[in-house]
């Protein structure tokens, strides 16, 4: 199943024939259910075993043609949002980073999350690219064990974990708040359960900036693996249903380059990954610029 954020409206949606601009169809859940689910999509995911077993058997023929432009983050607030660092091993060698021992955790705040077609500001000089897979939480995982975090999962996302890279810096370090600039987290176009990849531990991954790709690479490159991570964030503390994991991004970020490149407006990101499609966000400058 493909989950997306219709105006505010969680949204089944189906891709390919017969449905227009980018090939998507949607059934709204609210009113496909009679309003036992949504409209929220944080409420969908808080209910999240009774709907996947309602949505299994939904007849989705009455689905509309949607615009891809108009879809926001399919998670909507989540209540917390876990970010991992250095989790490829090639970007961390490309930061000069020894790998960590342990999942490098830190938290973008949920202000910072913003739809997969949004426009974003960028009024630093030092804001840098980072495709993520996005784990999206659907039971609560509370000391769960590798074998058993799969199923705590509702699906994927594609999100960029936008950094600037000076506040990311500054005061020591404190990742959580350079990484939080108003719109650096983008999410979508949609959530995609895991029964619709062949082999969600290995996906293809990449983005593209201004049409040249500045990261490419799989998912089964990563350090601390998805049931890795569940185990180890569920054994500090509870991980709720519609909770979002940012896994790490891979090499190819701009501040290892030489020289160091960053985003400026009026460039376009488009953030990929393997079975859950395309973010397209056009750079913008700020209002007092
Ligand atoms: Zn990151």
């Amino acid at each position: 199943m493909k989950l997306a954020n219709l105006d505010g409206r969680a949204t089944i949606v189906v891709t390919g024939a017969g449905a227009s601009d980018g090939g998507m169809a949607g059934l709204d859940v609210a009113s496909a259910s009679g309003g036992r689910f949504g409209p929220d999509p944080q409420a969908v995911l808080q209910d999240w075993q009774a709907f996947s077993a309602w949505a299994e058997d939904l007849d989705l023929m009455n689905a509309e043609p949607i615009a891809q432009a108009s879809l926001g983050n399919p998670v909507g607030t989540p209540r917390q949002v876990f970010a991992i660092g250095l989790n490829y091993k090639a970007h961390a060698a490309e930061t000069g980073s020894t790998l960590p021992a342990t999942p490098a955790t830190f938290t973008k705040y949920p202000s910072s999350l913003a739809g997969p077609f949004d426009e974003i500001v960028i009024d630093v000089e030092t804001a840098d690219w980072e495709v993520e897979l996005v784990v999206v939480i659907g039971t609560q995982a509370d000391h769960v064990s590798e074998a058993e975090a799969w199923d705590h999962i509702a699906g994927f996302t594609v999100g960029q974990d936008i950094s600037d890279r000076v506040l990311q810096r500054s005061g020591g370090a404190q990742f959580s708040l350079g990484k939080s600039r108003r719109g650096y987290g983008p999410m979508g176009p949609v959530l995609v359960t895991l029964d619709e990849f062949e082999d969600p531990a290995d996906l293809s991954i990449s983005c593209v900036l201004d049409a040249e790709t500045v990261q490419d690479s799989r998912t089964n490159d990563l350090v601390f693996d998805i049931p890795n991570l569940l185990a180890h964030l569920s054994s500090v503390l509870t991980l709720q249903p519609g909770d979002v994991i940012f896994t790490g991004t891979p090499s190819g970020v701009g501040v290892a380059r030489d020289p160091r490149r960053f985003l400026k407006p009026g460039q376009v990101l488009e953030s990929t990954i393997e079975g859950i499609g395309t973010m397209r966000n056009v750079l913008i400058a700020g209002p007092g610029s």
